[in-house]
């Protein structure tokens, strides 16, 4: 239903630092944009506010006209969950800010921020903090379901550095929290943090960060797949360090005929410490080898090209304790470039699987924070890309179908705690039953406390 003209002029009239798009306004259709096709949604109004009060006042706008509701930071969402059929949304990408406290090593970055605007104020001072691999990713989405990349390895997740948040409640009020201030909702803003308001301020510990790091892709041919897993393993497994990690990403590269085994490795050191740890990887005989030294701020951008903007997407997390079976991995890869090749609109997909070392991660009690898929367990990604959107249905129920295989095999080796990360799972796209596992019983009393009406539901909800 389409929202009334005197509903949105009540909110025109009353917002003061914002930028308001309706469709009949310039700029509405690119306000619309999302990082995938599918997560766009012809909402009934935008606003890209850069003040705290137009949050609290639209927020109770919404809830007065009974308007649906979305918050938006870095909008990849595949499926749409920052994103409205004909509501209301905050976009927050004008609260940007990204702020360095070289004294004590933090930063504090505004609700929209993307981790590019983290990675650079940060490398300005010779510091970086734990965010994603992806620099336009958003830091809201990413922080709020935990949160991880390259640097976890030496400290942790990135709810783990998040030492405070500004966040605006159901009601427009404002509340900082932190472990002196709002405890509790520190607590569940640390992995189910979409349910509980609109973050307007994050404030993470950062840490030393020399340049150059040594980083880059390194190209094999298919037939090689079992070799590598098997080397992945060995270095996670029997070689763990902290400082190090890889993802494997069976993928086409420009101009090749097929899916290839690509690997982006990363060591936190110079280019000898990064050769000896790789060693044996490199042995296996690439077809390319792009690594290199590089600014750690460049780091985050490798995985651009492989990420841009555009098309239809379906983005669904996978899992495994390693060691994982070079065997099945094989046989994935076989099934991933059967299903590429036979249709050409998919060639630009990908099936990614990380090697993070978790120690540190893990040294956390899974009850210490929301966050419920603290363990060894691995994470991967079916990432389908295509423009046909007739063959949405079919290719997502493809990718649930590679889903259901990765569970499979790990069943009767989940130690414990949820196995699926939850960002890299959608509503719906959960092959779990309870994203929230053991934390679930304290989230519902949290949420009855600070959104009793479920104002914030669009990812993962809590139903009280
Ligand atoms: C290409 C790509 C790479 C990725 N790489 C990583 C990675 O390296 N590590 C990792 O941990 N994850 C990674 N992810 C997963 C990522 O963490 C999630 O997709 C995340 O939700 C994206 O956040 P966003 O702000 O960009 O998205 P959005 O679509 O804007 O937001 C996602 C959800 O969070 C809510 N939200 C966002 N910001 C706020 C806020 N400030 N206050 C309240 N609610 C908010 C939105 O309402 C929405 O429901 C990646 C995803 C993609 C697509």
């Amino acid at each position: 239903m389409a929202i009334p003209e005197s509903a949105l002029n009540s909110l025109r009239d009353s917002l003061v630092s914002s930028t308001i798009f309706t469709p009949q306004d310039e700029g509405y259709h690119d306000a619309l944009r999302r990082w995938s096709d599918t997560g766009v949604k012809r909402a009934g109004i935008v606003i890209t506010p850069t003040a705290v009060e137009d949050i609290a006042t639209a927020l109770n706008w919404s809830q007065t006209h009974n308007v649906d509701l979305a918050i938006k930071c870095g909008g990849h969402s595949v499926s749409g969950t920052s994103s409205s059929a004909g509501g209301l949304v905050i976009d927050l990408s004008r609260l940007n800010s990204a702020t360095v406290n070289p004294s004590t090593k933090t930063i504090t970055v505004g609700g929209g921020a993307t981790w590019k605007d983290v990675d650079d104020a940060l490398a300005a001072h010779g510091l970086a903090a734990v965010g994603g691999t992806v620099n336009h990713t958003g830091v809201g989405g990413l922080t709020l379901g935990g949160g991880y990349g390259w640097l976890s390895g030496e400290h942790g997740l990135t709810i783990d550095n998040l030492l405070s948040a500004k966040v605006v409640l159901a009601d427009g009020s404002v509340v900082t929290a932190s472990e002196e201030e709002n405890a509790d909702l520190f607590w569940a803003l640390r992995g189910a943090g979409y349910n509980f308001g609109v973050v307007v301020e994050f404030t993470f510990q950062a840490y030393d960060q020399p340049d150059p790091v040594y980083a880059g892709i390194v190209a094999f041919t298919p037939d090689k797949v079992e070799a590598i897993v098997s080397e992945l393993n060995t270095l996670l497994v029997e070689r763990p360090d902290p400082r190090s990690g890889a993802v494997c990403i069976f993928a086409r590269p420009p101009g090749a005929p097929v899916p290839m085994v690509n690997v982006l490795v990363f060591y936190n050191g110079t280019k000898e410490q990064g050769e000896s740890r790789f060693n044996d990887l490199l042995a296996l005989g690439p077809v390319a080898n792009m690594i290199d030294t590089i600014p750690y701020n460049h780091l985050n951008a490798l995985q651009n090209p492989m990420a841009t903007y555009g098309d239809r997407k379906s983005f669904k997390g996978i899992f495994f304790t390693p060691p994982l079976s070079p065997s099945f991995a094989k046989m994935m890869l076989a099934e991933f470039t059967e299903k590429v090749q036979s249709d050409p609109d998919l060639g630009a997909s990908a099936l990614l699987l990380e090697f993070y070392d978790m120690a540190k991660t893990v040294s956390v009690p899974r009850t210490a924070t929301a966050f419920a898929s603290r363990g060894r367990t691995q994470n991967g990604i079916v990432m389908l890309r295509w423009t046909d959107s007739s063959k949405d249905l079919e290719h997502r129920a493809w990718a649930r179908d590679v889903q259901g295989r990765w569970k499979a095999q790990l069943t009767e080796e989940v130690e414990g705690g949820v196995p699926q990360y939850i960002n890299y799972a959608e509503p719906g796209d959960s092959v779990v039953s309870n994203i929230y596992g053991e934390n679930l019983g304290r989230l519902k009393e949290l949420k009855a406390k600070y959104d009793p009406a479920n104002v914030f539901r669009k990812m993962h909800p809590i139903n009280v």
